[in-house]
């Protein structure tokens, strides 16, 4: 197991603490993925581990798209759309990507946070075309 991923476990396992959930974290990131659902799902909190850019090429607006655990990343069941639909009807497209954000470690999604939720009908399913969901905001 590399350094990353130990160090990110400790991490998950603060962030277990925080939920009261202290137990031992499996080594297979679908099992994690798997808990983070559970955890999700009894306390209605959405986790975050990094956000894109898109500007529409359309209105120009720029959306920071928030990243739900799981959604790219280091624990990658699904990826996220290049090119999302922008409020305005246009085609919004992931730009600036320099400016990819990585947490070192997950937070809470924010209610005013856009972000690319977990598509957890279709990852239940095992849908191979599985992809983030965006939610603007
Ligand atoms: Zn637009």
């Amino acid at each position: 197991m590399s350094y990353a991923r130990n160090r990110r476990k400790k991490i998950r396992f603060k962030v277990d603490f925080e939920f009261g959930k202290a137990e031992l974290c499996e080594d297979d990131y679908n099992t994690e993925i798997n808990r983070y659902i559970e955890i999700n799902k009894q306390t209605g909190i959405t986790l975050v581990h990094g956000a894109f850019n898109y500007e529409c090429e359309e209105c120009g607006k720029n959306w920071k798209m928030w990243l739900e655990l799981g959604v790219e990343g280091e624990n990658k069941v699904m990826p996220c759309p290049f090119i999302i639909r922008c409020k305005c009807g246009g085609n919004a497209v992931h730009t600036n990507w320099q400016e990819d954000i990585y947490l070192p470690h997950e937070m809470p999604l924010g209610e005013n946070m856009s972000y690319f939720k977990l598509d957890k009908r279709r990852l239940k399913s095992h849908d191979e075309n599985a992809c983030g969901i965006p939610v603007l905001r």
